[in-house]
């Protein structure tokens, strides 16, 4: 199938090492990158992806400036983004995006994103106005949960002294709401406005030490529900020309943008038997499978050009978590799948199952 530059999702594969677990297990690596190509290869499949980053060390630097990066930059002329971070529990998700809590010395994608942003925001600031706001949230069970909730908050205020709350959150659960013109909205869940990056970094660490974990057989630290923390960007064009360089970010002919960025580390993608699900965890299970089926539904519709062309329906409704990025995915959104696999051969039919989901949203 092609995959032209337009193609509003690209699918980067991110191979982990062999962890200490896996070595003591005696398991031996079963997945191969074709030299000097995306190209991955298990037992007698093949699979080629916009990109392929493998082995070893955190997140690279190449994986955000090709993959994430861009999408910063988008936020900036005013395009939604979603970065999504999928595979089976242990494959890396969490490590990848740096949406961990246990250790701190790692830089996942999201710090890098935040490091970015800033950054662009300094160079820009005689030119507009900026003003961040972030939410974390998650979903579990088909509920959407504030990570943020009021004594977070309240803890950052007194970290940083002048973190300010958006929104009171209340004891009603968490609302998704669809306004007229197709913005999505959250009603309920906290939004903190920051200033530095170092109080978006609090909201990171805040929220991810408040996530649900739940044990499994495969990893005790295995989350089974989404976390999707949320970026958001205002701009107001002071008066005159405004330009990034060399390139016109007014080009929309707007005084003020405003986008967002999801982060989003999915639940994990194994089979809720291949966990020893049972009882209360197996109905989440079959939840979690819910919002990752939708998500494999729409990314697939939206990656169809022949069926978009006939203007046929994309299934966001499915699912809480499609719901939630519907405005963020597709349509003048770019989305970036980053798909995580382990290359230990006792994983082989997961890391199957992976690419096999990454090779159909392509
Ligand atoms: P997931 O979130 O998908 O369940 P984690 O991100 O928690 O998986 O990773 C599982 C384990 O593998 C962790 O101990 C993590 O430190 C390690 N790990 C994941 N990705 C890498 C990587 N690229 N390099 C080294 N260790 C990694
Ligand atoms: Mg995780």
């Amino acid at each position: 199938m092609e995959n032209g530059e337009d193609c509003c999702v690209k699918v980067a594969m991110h191979i982990r090492p062999l962890i200490g677990d896996e070595r003591l297990q005696g398991c031996k690596d079963c997945v191969t990158v074709v030299p000097g190509k995306p190209q991955v290869q298990i037992g007698t499949h093949s699979f080629t992806f916009d990109h392929v980053y493998g082995g070893t060390g955190s997140p690279s630097y190449d994986m955000f400036e090709e993959c994430v990066a861009p999408l910063v930059d988008g936020l900036f002329q005013g395009y939604n983004a979603t970065v999504l971070a999928y595979g089976q529990t242990g494959s890396g998700k969490t490590y990848t995006m740096g949406t961990g809590c246990k250790d701190g010395s790692q830089i996942g994608l999201i710090p890098q994103v935040m490091n970015a942003l800033f950054c662009k925001i300094e160079t820009l600031k005689n030119q507009a106005e900026f003003q961040l706001r972030v939410s974390f949230i998650e979903i579990l069970k088909e509920e959407v949960r504030d990570l943020l909730d009021g004594s977070s908050a309240s803890k950052l205020e007194a970290i940083n002294g002048h973190a300010g709350k958006l929104t009171v959150p209340g004891k009603p659960p968490v609302q998704i709401r669809e306004a007229s013109n197709g913005v999505i909205t959250l009603s309920g869940s906290t939004e903190i406005f920051v200033n530095t990056q170092k109080e978006m970094a609090a909201c990171l660490e805040q929220g991810s030490l408040n996530r649900a974990t739940g044990s499994t057989n495969m990893n005790n630290q295995s989350s089974r529900s989404h976390a999707i923390f949320t970026i958001t960007l205002e701009q107001m064009h002071k008066l005159g020309p405004v330009t990034t360089g060399s390139v016109q970010i007014d080009d929309m002919n707007e005084d003020y943008l405003c986008a967002k960025l999801h982060l989003v580390d999915l639940a994990g993608s194994e089979r809720a038997k291949r966990t020893g699900s049972d009882g209360l965890r197996f109905k989440e299970g079959v939840h979690i499978n819910k919002g990752l089926l939708a998500l494999g539904n729409v990314i697939s519709a939206l990656g169809d050009e022949k069926k978009r062309k006939e203007g046929s329906h994309v299934p966001y409704r499915d699912s809480k978590l499609t719901r939630l990025l519907q405005d963020s995915l597709g349509g003048n959104s770019r989305t970036v799948m980053i798909a995580c696999i382990s290359p230990a051969d006792i994983n082989a039919e997961e890391t199957l199952n992976t690419l096999k989901y990454a090779n159909r949203a392509r």
